[in-house]
């Protein structure tokens, strides 16, 4: 169990004063923090990064879903968790298992002899989730627009009808645009394409080659995510005669079964929830020690330092670490599918720690109010972005907006309409302060224990603790009015799916 509170009256003195003080109409109310923020340190997260990196190293390098470093991560978090009075539980959950065992190709045959470079934006890049196989075929245009159309718009192959005159076993030749690619690569399996070549759109930011995901097995073809140049020559060479193209596709996809780790306070009220999630998987070629080690660390010893201090908090608070994240959001997802219309109305919020210790960092807050990014969140999203930015704002720290586009697990949370919030310091886009990346070891094998910023976990550490503990405490119905209803608004939404492009 979690141990009794010392100070209860001095916590009811200071919020019956804030209660008084403070027009309650949604925001949380202001909860003093400072006593967790002390207890969560920056040795105290960095001892679970070098845990991580301990299992990693055992473990041939890395800690991806269904993997041994995996499983010995799991079992780390429950320990201490269970330790520390909280009930953890394992939820399993299948899952569809994507790896590529070597670098895909794509050589035009003729009329030129041209090999495309794989896995390079000036290239092409595998499908997530397309199937394996090696096909020579003549290409045919599916409602290609080239030159492209001023603005993104292209439905090209997004319709069964677009495949109308197509010739059973040619490789499909699709441009990117409107619809998701998996749309594309059905309907093109449906016409009976033997594969399929996705090329980006031509606008200014999409003409490069691009690590796209059909979300699932969604069709027993090779399918690639090729730069528009590519798309564009063979689309012109395809007006004035044959062209035979040879895609290989060497990966396997299949179901397999991985776990969260779930792990709630004993007490607190259980009609506002507060999901505090972190993935707790990297991907296959490293440690993920700051994706997401970092995140996984921050949350576990917020989770222990309040067992510690004795804090039973006022609402009942979730500490879940999502497996699967890097082949697509699975475990949070899985979480989502699971909770009934009353359990997902009983969610206050969810709070997002994915990425906080990046070496070259920035402080991004996710843009619950769309103020500057595309798309707000569920109503209340506002409130948890508020909570930081105040927090931040006292702390002297500047921040920066991050949208909702679906690279994390706030994306099946927002997808059924629950208000959701959180941390990130930058992945591998260039930071514009100085050129260089926010995590120059992204998804590779140097996302080591090293590779990190002290000042950006401290900070970010103490943030997250100090949201943690606000939504815990709050007595306002921070709950938001979209759940059940936000439906189809947030789920179609988003351009990613994890870290690939779903359209
Ligand atoms: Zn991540």
């Amino acid at each position: 169990m979690l141990k009794r509170r010392p100070v209860v009256l001095l916590i009811f003195l200071s919020l019956l004063a804030v209660l008084i003080s403070v027009s309650l109409v949604s925001a949380a109310t202001e909860v003093d923090t400072s006593e967790l923020r002390g207890a969560v340190t920056l040795e105290g997260v960095r001892a679970h990064q070098a845990a991580l990196q301990a299992i990693a190293d055992s473990n041939g390098g890395t800690r991806v879903a269904t993997s041994p470093g995996y499983e010995e991560s799991g079992e780390y978090v429950e320990g201490l968790l269970s330790g520390a009075g909280y009930q953890v539980d394992r939820q399993n959950f299948d899952f569809p298992f994507f790896q590529e065992n070597s670098p895909p190709t794509l050589e035009q045959v003729s009329p030129n002899s041209v090999v495309y470079p794989p896995n390079d934006v000036a290239g092409f890049f595998t499908m997530e989730y397309s199937a394996g196989g090696d096909v020579t075929a003549l290409i045919q245009a599916v409602d290609v627009t080239i030159p492209p159309a001023a603005t993104p718009s292209s439905t090209s192959g997004c319709e069964a009808s677009d495949f109308t005159g197509f010739t059973a076993g040619r490789i499909a030749l699709i441009q990117r645009g409107t619809c998701n690619f998996s749309v594309k690569v059905e309907n093109a399996a449906a016409a009976g394409a033997a594969g399929v070549i996705i090329f980006n759109e031509g606008q200014a930011g999409r003409t490069e080659g691009f690590n796209g995901t059909l979300g699932g097995p969604v069709a027993n073809i090779p399918s690639v995510g090729a730069s528009f140049a590519i798309g564009e020559e063979l689309y012109n060479l395809s007006q004035q005669g044959d062209v035979e193209v040879h895609i290989i596709v060497d990966a396997i996809s299949e179901t397999r079964s991985t776990f969260n780790v779930i792990a709630t306070t004993p007490g607190g009220r259980d009609d506002r929830v507060v999901v505090v999630g972190a993935h707790l998987d990297s991907v296959a070629e490293g440690p993920g020690i700051n994706d997401n080690g970092s995140g996984t660390a921050t949350i576990l010893e917020i989770a222990l330092q309040m067992a510690d201090l004795g804090i039973e908090p006022r609402n009942k608070v979730v500490f879940a670490f999502w497996g699967a994240e890097e082949a697509g959001l699975h475990g949070s997802a899985y979480y989502v599918s699971q909770l009934s219309a009353s359990q997902i109305k009983k969610i206050a919020v969810n709070l997002n720690f994915d990425m906080v210790g990046s070496p070259n960092y920035a402080r991004f807050v996710y843009d619950g109010d769309g103020s500057a990014t595309p798309l707000a969140g569920p109503n209340g999203s506002k409130n948890i972005e508020q909570v930081f930015l105040e927090y931040f704002g006292e702390q002297n720290l500047e921040t920066e907006p991050t949208a909702f586009d679906g690279r994390s697990d706030y994306g099946p949370f927002i997808a059924v309409g629950i208000p959701a919030g959180g941390l990130f310091t930058g992945a591998e886009e260039i930071n514009p302060d100085n050129g260089i990346a926010y995590d120059p070891c992204y998804h590779q094998a140097c996302d080591t224990f090293a590779n990190n910023n002290d000042d950006a976990i401290d900070e970010m550490s103490d943030a997250a603790a100090h949201a943690v503990l606000t939504f815990a405490e709050t007595t306002s119905a921070v709950n938001g009015t979209d759940k059940g209803k936000g439906k189809g608004k947030w789920a179609n939404a988003m351009e990613y799916r994890g870290s690939h492009l779903l359209k």
